[in-house]
C-alpha cells in the first residue's frame, strides 16, 4: 500500500477506546522512544474522513511497537531528508469509523509521492479585498463588536468566519441591523436603494465597496445619464451585478453570454453602451463584446476595462502554468466569481481543475498520477490557505515549490475615512 519510495511499512498505533464513533487524526506521532513526528497531511486525512461521514478529532497519536493493534494505524513517510507521518485511531466499536479510517489511510498512501507545485503569481488577495477586510478589522479594533456587515464582506468562508470570531455580525439585509448601528457594505457594492434604506434606518454606513466596482457604478450612471441603454455583461444574481443594475434600473439590461446578445431587442440601437462585472473571464467577455459590436455598430464602452487588474492578472498567471500542470487547484469559495472563473480557465486550457476552500477539500483520487500541481487562489482567498495546501501536500512526499510570477502588483487602496 505505501509508495515504495516514500512510505515506511505500516506501523501499528495505539487504539483509542475513548473515541466512541469518531476518529482521531494525528497531528503528530509519538514514538515509543519519545520521538515526535509531525503529520502535515492531517488536514487531508481529516477532510476525506468527513466526506465519508466520520466525525474527526485532532491530536497526538502514540505509536505502538506491539503488532496486532486493531484500531490504530500510523505510517512514516520519507519526504526527502525529513520524516513526516500519517496516523489515525478509532475507538474499536462497531460504528464503522475504523473501516473508514483504514480506507482513508489507504487512499492517501496510494498517492504519496514527491511532487512539484507550480505557483501562479499573482494569486490570492487583491487590493479591494484587503481594503474591505481592513475596514471591518479596524472598526472591530477601534470600537469592538458587534460590527454589522451586509452580506459577506468578501466571498470567502474563512475570511468571514475569522471576522465573525472577532465580533463581526454578517446579515443578509439591513432590517436585521438595529436602528442606529454601524453597518459595513461589502466589497461588491450596493445599489442606491440600499443606501437609501440605510439612511431611513439611521444606520452609520462604512462603505467598503472596492473602488474598481465603484468605477463601474459611476459609468452606469454616466452612460444612462446621456440617454444610452446600458448593457451590463455579468452573472445574474451576483451581488456586484445587483448593485450595478440598481444604479440605473430602467436603462440597464443584463446579458450573460453571446446567446443573450442574439435575443436583445433595444428601442434605439444607436445609443447603446456596455459595462462588465469586474470578475469575469477575460476571453469569454471579449467574445460577448464582439457579439455586441456586431449587433450594435455604434456601441460604446468604458474608457478602460471593467474587468479589474486583479482578475486579469490571476487569469494570465494561471494560463502560464496550466498547460504544464497535471492538475490545477484553485483556493477559493464556491460563491467567489473570480475563483470559479480560474477553474473554468484551467479546464479550457485542458487541465483538470478543482476549487477548494482549503486543504481539507482535496480528494485523494485527484492526486493519482499528478506529479505537477498548479496552484493558485482567487482574489478573496487568504494567502495562508495556499501555504497550508503546500504544507499538506508535503506530508505525502517531498514538494518542490516553483513560483511563476508574470507581473508584480503594487496597487493599494486607502481606507474610507470612517474606518481610519
Ligand atoms: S477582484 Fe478586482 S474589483 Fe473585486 S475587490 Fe478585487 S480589485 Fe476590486
Amino acid at each position: 500500500m505505501p509508495h515504495p519510495h516514500t512510505a515506511d511499512p505500516l506501523t501499528n498505533a495505539t487504539p483509542r477506546r475513548d473515541l466512541a464513533g469518531s476518529v482521531l487524526v494525528a497531528d503528530e506521532l509519538l514514538g515509543p522512544d519519545g520521538s515526535t513526528t509531525p503529520c502535515p497531511a492531517a488536514e487531508l486525512v481529516a477532510g476525506e474522513l468527513r466526506r465519508r461521514g466520520v466525525t474527526t478529532v485532532r491530536g497526538p497519536l502514540g505509536m505502538d511497537d506491539e503488532p496486532g493493534a486493531e484500531s490504530g494505524l500510523a505510517v512514516l513517510v520519507d519526504t526527502g531528508g525529513r520524516r513526516t507521518g500519517l496516523g489515525v485511531a478509532a475507538g474499536g466499536d462497531d460504528s464503522g469509523a475504523w473501516p473508514a479510517a483504514r480506507a482513508t489511510m489507504a487512499a492517501w498512501l496510494a498517492v504519496a509521492q514527491p511532487r512539484t507545485v507550480l505557483l501562479a503569481s499573482p494569486r490570492s488577495f487583491c487590493a479591494g479585498v484587503e481594503r474591505a477586510i481592513d475596514v471591518v478589522a479596524h472598526l472591530l479594533d477601534r470600537r469592538g463588536g458587534p460590527i454589522y456587515v451586509r452580506k459577506q464582506i468578501v466571498h470567502n468562508t474563512h475570511v468571514v468566519s475569522d471576522l465573525e470570531s472577532r465580533g463581526a455580525v454578517f446579515v443578509e439585509e439591513l432590517d436585521e441591523v438595529p436602528v442606529g448601528a454601524t453597518v459595513v457594505f461589502s466589497a461588491h457594492g450596493v445599489s442606491p436603494a440600499v443606501h437609501e434604506e440605510a439612511a431611513r434606518r439611521e444606520l452609520a454606513v462604512v462603505d467598503a465597496t472596492c473602488p474598481l466596482v465603484a468605477k463601474v457604478h459611476a459609468e452606469a450612471r454616466r452612460f444612462a445619464g446621456r440617454g444610452d441603454t446600458v448593457i451590463l455583461i455579468g452573472h445574474a444574481g451576483h451581488e456586484e451585478v445587483e448593485g450595478t443594475l440598481g444604479e440605473a434600473p430602467a436603462s440597464t439590461v443584463l446579458v450573460e453570454d453571446a446567446a443573450d446578445v442574439a435575443d436583445l431587442r433595444i428601442d434605439d440601437p444607436g445609443r447603446v453602451s456596455y459595462l462588465t462585472q469586474t470578475t469575469l473571464a477575460v476571453d469569454e467577455t471579449a467574445a460577448v463584446v464582439t457579439a455586441l459590436q456586431d449587433k450594435f455598430p455604434r456601441l460604446r464602452g468604458p474608457a478602460s476595462d471593467d474587468i479589474c487588474y486583479a482578475t486579469t492578472n490571476r487569469q494570465n498567471a494561471l494560463k502560464a502554468i496550466a498547460e504544464e500542470s497535471d492538475l490545477v487547484l484553485v483556493v477559493g469559495s464556491a460563491n467567489s466569481s473570480n475563483s470559479v472563473r480560474l477553474v473554468e480557465l484551467a479546464e479550457r486550457e485542458g487541465t483538470p481543475a478543482h476549487l477548494i476552500d482549503d486543504a481539507g477539500d482535496i480528494r485523494p483520487e485527484w492526486l493519482a498520477g499528478a506529479g505537477v500541481i498548479g496552484l493558485t487562489a482567487g482574489a478573496s482567498a487568504p494567502p495562508r490557505l495556499v501555504e497550508a495546501v503546500i504544507a499538506a501536500l508535503a506530508g505525502l512526499g517531498r514538494v518542490t515549490r516553483v513560483e511563476r510570477e508574470i507581473t508584480q502588483e503594487d496597487i493599494r487602496f486607502t481606507l474610507p475615512s470612517a474606518a481610519r
